[in-house]
């Protein structure tokens, strides 16, 4: 037999710790109050975590309209979503060729800018030698 541990409330019937753990007394079908509280808890714990889910829920959306995709574990080189520069699927930066090619034809621009400074500066340094070859022939 169990040791009666709490008397009902409502009735006044002994209760043991087994009627203790049904969610009303076996005797009068009153809801315990340690459980209605615990059904409260529940209720209040549930909002929260529905307020966090639907937090979490928007934060993805953020990204997501942010960035084109949801955060994805990172790709193996030229990987689609999420690659290695965790660049948006489709855009200019995620296909490796693409940079490769984009850099070249930057190095290229880069070199012939290069080239006509240096073209420049030698026809100029040409100038002024021979402006001064003839301005010192001129003299003597
Ligand atoms: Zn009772």
């Amino acid at each position: 037999m169990y040791e009666a541990v709490q008397k009902c409330t409502h009735c006044g019937a002994n209760l043991t710790l087994d009627d203790l753990r049904k969610p009303n007394c076996t005797y009068c079908g009153t809801v315990y109050p340690h459980h209605a509280q615990a059904a409260q808890h529940a209720a209040v714990a549930g909002q929260v975590m529905n307020q966090m889910m639907a937090q979490q829920a928007q934060i993805q959306a953020h990204w997501q309209g942010a960035y084109g995709a949801g955060p994805l574990p990172p790709a193996p080189f030229g990987g689609a979503p999420g690659g290695q520069f965790g660049a948006a699927p489709g855009g200019p930066y995620a296909d490796p060729q693409r940079i490769a090619a984009a850099h070249m034809q930057h190095v290229a621009g880069v070199a012939s800018t290069i080239k006509l400074v240096v073209i420049l500066v030698t026809v100029g340094v040409f100038l002024l030698v021979g402006v001064i070859v003839a301005v010192a022939l001129l003299r003597i």
